[in-house]
């Protein structure tokens, strides 16, 4: 999808007024009914729906009147939200080339008033078929807008929540500067995603440092689940930085022992696959002993989890509660099935516009314009990883 930032000029105090207000209706129903967004945005003259119209041709917003007439909002409508609210924050002054396109995410690159090039990440979880999980309805009733837009903002606080934790711990993670809804702005890690290397000076050398990490990251009580070479950036240098982490969980996670293995399984296969690494001698090499090995020089879990740390526990006390961690877990590991329309009738939501982090002001600072993007392709690794097909809206 082009995010075309250019629009963000063309748009008004009122257009992310009525924005908002599709925002805001969504908390309760899955398609807004005009009616209530004309209430809940309350600008004079009828003219809401002037601003409608303009939302809908900029694409920020869909027109839905199968069961009455009603809006959503598109992901280039959420992204322009949460844009405006960084541009705002003072965060980033201009949105500039995509600089990858993940399973779930679009990353772009942002700049500082500064000049400074940043990363931003754009969550789309959920993307796939606007999946919610309907079965846990009783469980959700109080925020019945299961979908998209709950999933993508959990997963970027999830992101930003371990991003700053496991960087005060000293892991070797981009730096994150901030989080709005979907949106997480970290810094820009130089290098390349190991995937994309096809030669390297120490192999042995590297492939150490990740295990190591993997290792690093169980004794502190974390698991990444998705570490592979799409996940591991690499510098010039051989500097290894680990990305991408609303996946993460803890070792006391009942599935923690398989996803350990899976992730040490991936970095195994992927290096002895590209750099043909035997792994025995690289091992005992480095460590001198094979302490906490197996026999094909893999680290076991069970050894590692004995002296498990407390971050993960840590992270629980960081606004990031075991609530959301369920409805996120829940929805990554599965399980989650289409959500057709959960409308519901109820709280009366016209007074929280006010209370709500509106993105009022100028946008036309706004100032590269993007400049089309690079596809890295679709992010399949190790065959074990990739369970779930995804087509993207
Ligand atoms: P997804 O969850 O969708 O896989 P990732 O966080 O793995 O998203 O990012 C997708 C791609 O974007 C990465 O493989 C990498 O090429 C690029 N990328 C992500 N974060 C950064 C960053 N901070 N700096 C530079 N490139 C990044
Ligand atoms: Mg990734």
């Amino acid at each position: 999808m082009k995010l075309d930032v250019d629009v963000l000029r063309y748009l008004s105090k009122d257009d992310f007024r009525v924005l908002t207000a599709v925002e805001l209706g969504m908390r309760n129903h899955e398609i807004v009914p005009t009616e209530l967004i004309d209430r809940i945005a309350r600008l004079k003259h009828g003219g809401t729906y002037k601003v409608l119209k303009n939302l809908l041709k900029y694409k920020l917003l869909h027109h839905d009147s199968s069961k009455y007439d009603g809006f959503r909002l598109t992901y280039l409508g959420y992204d322009f939200l949460a844009i405006k609210t960084m541009v705002n924050k003072g965060v980033f002054v201009g949105v500039g080339r995509q600089i990858g396109v993940g399973k779930e995410s679009d990353i772009f690159e942002v700049v500082r008033e500064d000049g400074t090039v940043l990363a931003m990440k754009l969550h789309r979880l959920g993307r796939v078929s606007f999946r919610a999980v309907k079965s846990k309805r009783d469980y959700l009733r109080h925020r019945s807008s299961y979908n998209w837009l709950y999933l993508s903002r959990l997963a970027a606080l999830k992101e930003f929540a371990f991003m700053k934790a496991l960087e005060t711990h000293g892991f070797p993670v981009p730096n994150a500067i901030e989080h709005n809804r979907h949106c997480v702005v970290m810094s820009l890690v130089q290098g390349y995603p190991l995937v994309q290397v096809k030669q390297l000076p120490n192999p042995e050398t590297v492939f150490e440092t990740i295990i190591g990490l993997v290792v690093r990251l169980a004794e502190h009580g974390l698991i990444h689940c998705d570490f592979n070479e799409f996940n591991i950036m690499i510098d010039d240098d051989e500097k290894i930085t680990m990305i991408d982490f609303p996946q993460m969980v803890s070792v006391s996670h009942r599935n923690a022992q398989m996803y350990f293995d899976r992730d040490v399984e991936c970095i195994f296969k992927f290096f002895r696959k590209r750099f043909n690494l035997s792994f025995q001698e690289s091992i005992d090499d480095i460590d001198g002993s094979d302490d906490g090995r197996d026999e094909a020089g893999k680290p076991c879990f069970s050894a590692i989890e004995r002296s498990a740390g407390f971050l993960d526990r840590e992270l629980a006390a960081s606004g990031f509660t075991r609530k959301d961690e369920e409805d996120i877990q829940r929805f990554i590991e599965g399980g989650a099935e289409s959500d057709t329309n959960s409308d519901s009738e109820g709280v009366d939501i016209v007074e929280d516009l006010n209370e709500a982090e509106t993105v009022d002001g100028d946008s036309s600072h706004l100032l590269e314009q993007n400049e089309g993007y690079d596809s890295k392709g679709k992010e399949e690794s190790c065959e074990a990883r990739e369970s779930s097909g995804s087509e993207k809206e």
